[in-house]
């Protein structure tokens, strides 16, 4: 790898490049899946290669390979260069990298045992014991349990005298119920420790054995059969108390996207999107939420999904205040984008895949905790809904106007816990919700939860993201019933 990096490297640097940085990654995945009692699936696979990525007369170009052979290293460099040079012919601003001083070290993810020493049937019998207590609640008709682990050991060196090593694990679970109305033909799922696939944090297994899957999910099938028959959410304007997942979701969209400075500054717009958070909002007293409400990008909070030694411009992991007491104060920043607004980068670059080019992603956005606790919130609201668990999300482009659907609620009524409510959902404009946001709950019940399928570029490539949060309260937001099918 360390050969292959370095003569990469000095290819580069022959072929005429001003600056060239190398990335070699082997990343192996498994997965497993349960459904219904069965075994759907087990699936590995291992993607090893290189890249070699240079500037040129103040343009970009980027090259790959699969052949790891010291023969190939030459022509990918080669390559490189030669896309770099075609590049720099179309007029434009030429790409400025902020200062980095050479980066030497390493970093593995702490895990205490590693997901791929398991015997597979040990961790397919884990999915099935949750499986089957699943389906021993009467009215669960279907059900799933999903596991998910990779180890992706990287190699990063440039022409800047950076070079570093990497070993980076991650891993998740989650199982989920379904029970079915066969009459009307409702569906209603619940989902543990969170929905859409798992929840998944820089872990080894021992991130999954602390889930205790088998145990919950009972409960789980249960909620799911309670919820066909439960109320209506009721529409109206209302005060809301989100759990952390949901919370998680909402600050990776409403937050975590538009401060991308790549998508602030209109880069491949049509792909990236754009953001409502433009360079002019930027520490001048914007009002992004109400004082309360503090949030961080954070590539050093252990166990995130979002945590790493460097990013994949070898950048050191760091924490950056993005909102501080209700004001916009950050962006997530690339060497070549901090430039433009006269920063630095903060570290928050990452490719795919060996084969794909590293771009801005978010690494831990979270939401700092308040002091609170979530019964004393729940005793300290006279009317309103708490909601627990993303089901559905649709945000428009600039990342202001958002719907939330929600697994489940329950009503809140004189400082108690009321009634299950079903279909649930929030709608808002994301300065004027974080601005009604008035308590955030404590460190106790603060828990990171990973987005592991956030899909940024083209083409498209897949990141994992994590999200502080602890359960909190919004006032004055209108809620309403959404349309499953
Ligand atoms: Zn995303």
């Amino acid at each position: 790898m360390q050969d292959i990096a370095i003569r990469a490297v000095n290819a580069a640097r022959q072929f005429g490049a001003s600056y060239a940085d190398v990335r070699v990654v082997e990343r192996t995945t498994e997965g497993i899946e349960v459904r219904n009692g069965r075994v759907e699936g087990v699936a590995r696979s291992t993607s090893y290669g290189f890249n070699v990525r240079v500037l040129v007369n103040g343009a970009w170009g980027f090259a790959s390979s699969a052949q790891m052979e010291l023969a190939e290293v030459e022509k990918v460099a080669k390559q490189a260069v030669q896309i770099a040079r075609a590049s720099a012919l179309v007029a434009g601003e030429p790409v400025r990298l902020s200062p980095l001083p050479p980066q030497k070290g390493s970093y593995s993810t702490p895990i205490k045992i590693d997901p791929f020493s398991i015997p597979l049937n040990e961790k397919v019998q884990l999915l099935l014991d949750a499986d089957t207590a699943m389906r021993s609640v009467k009215g669960v008709t279907l059900t799933g349990c999903f596991m998910e682990y990779s180890r992706e050991h990287k190699y990063f060196v440039s022409s800047e005298g950076s070079e570093i090593e990497q070993v980076l694990y991650d891993t998740g679970a989650a199982i989920s119920a379904s029970a079915v109305d066969t009459e009307s033909s409702e569906i209603q799922t619940r989902s543990y420790p969170n929905s859409f696939g798992r929840q998944a944090g820089t872990a080894g297994y021992e991130f999954v054995v602390a889930m205790d899957l088998p145990q919950h999910a009972a409960r789980i099938g249960e909620e799911a059969v309670q919820l066909l028959s439960a109320p209506q959410c009721p529409s109206g304007v209302t005060t809301i108390i989100l759990d952390g997942p949901q919370l998680a979701l909402q600050v990776h969209e409403s937050c975590g996207h538009p401060i991308e400075l790549d998508r602030v500054l209109g880069y491949e717009a049509g792909f990236v999107g754009k953001s409502f958070l433009t360079t002019d909002k930027l520490n001048s007293n914007y009002h992004y939420g109400s004082d309360v409400v503090n949030l961080t990008a954070d590539a050093t909070i252990p166990g995130g999904l979002g945590t790493f030694g460097w990013d994949d411009e070898g950048v050191p992991a760091q924490r950056t205040p993005i909102v501080t007491q209700g004001i916009f104060t950050g962006y997530l920043m690339s060497r070549d984008t901090a430039p433009l607004i006269g920063l630095s980068s903060n570290g928050c670059v990452r490719a795919d895949s060996w084969n794909r080019l590293p771009m801005i992603r978010m690494t831990n956005v979270s939401l700092e905790p308040g002091n609170w606790k979530l019964d004393d919130l729940i005793a300290d609201t006279d009317d309103g809904i708490y909601m627990s668990l993303n089901k559905s999300w649709s945000i428009d482009d600039r990342r202001l106007n958002f719907q939330f659907g929600v697994e489940m609620a329950y009503e809140i009524k004189q400082g108690k816990r009321g009634r299950m409510l079903k279909n649930a959902t929030y709608t808002g404009i994301t300065p004027q919700f974080w601005g009604s946001c008035d308590a955030i709950c404590g460190r106790d019940e603060w828990n990171v939860w990973g987005t592991p399928n956030c899909g940024k570029g083209e083409p498209m490539q897949t990141m994992r993201t994590g999200h502080g949060a602890a359960p909190a309260r919004f006032r004055n937001v209108q809620v309403g019933v959404g349309r499953w099918s």
